[in-house]
């Protein structure tokens, strides 16, 4: 980190602000200029913040050198984490794993049976959610704990690990003891205090990116996770805000290449919400891979237009199949199995 002074800093606060950083276990080399003096902190420096620094009057200006979060950072964990879901692994150089299944679970039955179907085309795990954010409070809210016990048959009667969102910290254990992965949504990936919880569990989380979250803000909820004892996070890009209206979200593919070189953490893509349109859910996942995406987790219904929430963003189980297929062959082009 590289602090400038003021030059007319009085000497007993450039004195003071030395002792600080000193006492934080940072090297402190000074360079005297004509106009400034420059800090040039040395070791971890994740700790401090640079606007709290900047709050002395004698500050000028602040600048990192490396970032702010540590335990995800590639620099110091060069190899990539391959997260064990259920026995389904995630990251690495080889398997692209897909997750498919209807974006609400809506009864134990329909959950059963999509997740069949997923199975059949060849998917590695099943999403529904059991617990909704909907933007309107007279929308379907989710089935709650019993959409969670639904989601575990399907996992009973497929084998397959399944995954959902949890909203609030008081039903942790619901999903510790149910699900095998536990989604953090967009709108919660902020919520330093869920973040926190969902640290000191034993279950994989999935992040999704929040809707206008920065690709930094984003590694630093992860970082969140991470600091509370939990390491095994998996990105989730699903589209963010923008001027766009032929889109429901604008897919940011290239957090694909920005994440693998800033982090060690796999990153998957949701083109459901990031598109919000069936027709998009294909091209954009085929160019996920092609871009170096982990896996996919993409909305499936076998009666989209009877869907309890975000039909016109599911695949009929049909075109899931034929995405399963053509990824195959992207995945291949690109060293990896589906
Ligand atoms: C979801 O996965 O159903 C969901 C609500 O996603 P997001 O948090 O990305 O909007
Ligand atoms: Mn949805």
């Amino acid at each position: 980190m590289i602090i400038t002074l003021k030059k007319n800093a009085p000497q007993e606060e450039v004195d003071h602000l030395y002792d600080e950083f000193e006492a934080k276990g940072l090297q402190v080399n000074i360079i005297q200029g004509e106009r400034f003096n420059v800090f040039g902190l040395v070791g971890d420096t994740s700790t401090l913040s640079d606007r709290d620094i900047l709050a002395n009057e004698w500050v000028e200006n602040v600048q990192r050198v490396s970032a702010p979060y540590k335990l995800a950072n590639r620099m110091f964990h060069p190899e990539d984490t391959i997260v064990d879901v259920g026995g389904i692994k995630v990251g690495g150089k080889e398997k692209i794993v897909i997750i498919g299944g209807p974006c609400s679970v809506e009864n134990r039955e329909q959950i059963c049976r999509i997740g069949k179907e997923v199975k059949e085309c060849g998917a590695d795990m099943i999403r529904g959610g059991a617990y909704k954010p909907r933007t309107s409070p007279y929308a379907f809210q989710g089935l709650g704990y019993q959409g969670l016990l639904d989601m575990v048959e399907a996992r009973s009667e497929t084998g397959l690990p399944i995954v959902s969102e949890v909203m609030s910290a008081d039903k942790i254990d619901e999903f510790v003891e149910n699900v095998d992965l536990v989604q953090i949504g967009a709108r919660n990936m902020q919520n330093f205090d869920l973040l926190k919880a969902v640290g000191h569990i034993n279950k994989p989380v999935l992040l999704k990116r929040g809707m206008s979250a920065t690709i930094e803000d984003w590694i630093m909820s992860a970082e969140y996770i991470m600091a509370a004892g939990n390491p095994n996070v998996i990105f989730c890009e699903r589209g963010i805000r923008t001027f766009e209206k032929y889109t429901r979200n604008t897919m940011d593919l290239a957090v694909i290449p920005i994440l693998k070189e800033k982090t060690h953490l796999p990153v998957i893509i949701d083109p459901s919400h990031a598109t919000g349109d069936w027709k998009l859910i294909e091209p954009m996942s085929l160019a996920a891979i092609a871009a170096g995406a982990d896996g996919l987790i993409i909305e499936v219904h076998d009666q989209p237009e009877r869907a309890w929430s975000d039909g016109a963003q599911s695949l009929k189980p049909e075109k899931f199949a034929e995405l399963i297929k053509k990824a195959r062959v992207v995945a291949k082009a690109v060293g990896r199995d589906v």
